[in-house]
């Protein structure tokens, strides 16, 4: 997969567009969403394109992914609090955005629904 120019978090990944980024290594990209449901809502993102958790991603790069949420939670203070990974594949789960990402969501006592 490669990165795509008409996609929002390529662009983010890979630094067409700047964001507030929290971790980054050569696979994977974390930043802050725009619109924070907790304290800490950071969301994961790989630098190639792939649209869900499920669509041919190599293993280095979801180990990638399950590193930076390591890397988040430890720069967030949230890793003896407790935090929760959330990664929405389809429409009846709610994608918005059809690039793979982990929100990485913290910093408060969290919901039985999502944050
Ligand atoms: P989804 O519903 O696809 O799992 O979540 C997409 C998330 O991306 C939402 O929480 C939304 O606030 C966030 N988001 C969408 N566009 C942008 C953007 O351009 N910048 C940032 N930082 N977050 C975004
Ligand atoms: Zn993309």
């Amino acid at each position: 997969m490669a990165v795509r120019d008409d996609c929002i978090f390529c662009k983010i990944a890979n630094h067409v567009i700047e964001s507030n980024y929290v971790y980054e290594d050569d696979l994977v990209c974390a930043f802050r969403d725009m619109s924070p449901l907790a304290p800490t809502h950071v969301l994961v993102v790989p630098k190639q394109h792939h649209e869900t958790i499920v669509d041919d991603v190599p293993a280095e790069t979801l180990a990638a992914m399950v590193h930076a949420v390591d890397e988040v939670a430890k720069a967030e203070g949230i890793e003896a609090s407790g935090f929760r990974v959330v990664s929405n594949a389809g429409a009846d789960a709610g994608q918005a955005v059809p690039h793979l990402h982990f929100h990485v969501l913290g910093g408060h006592r969290l919901g039985d629904d999502f944050a």
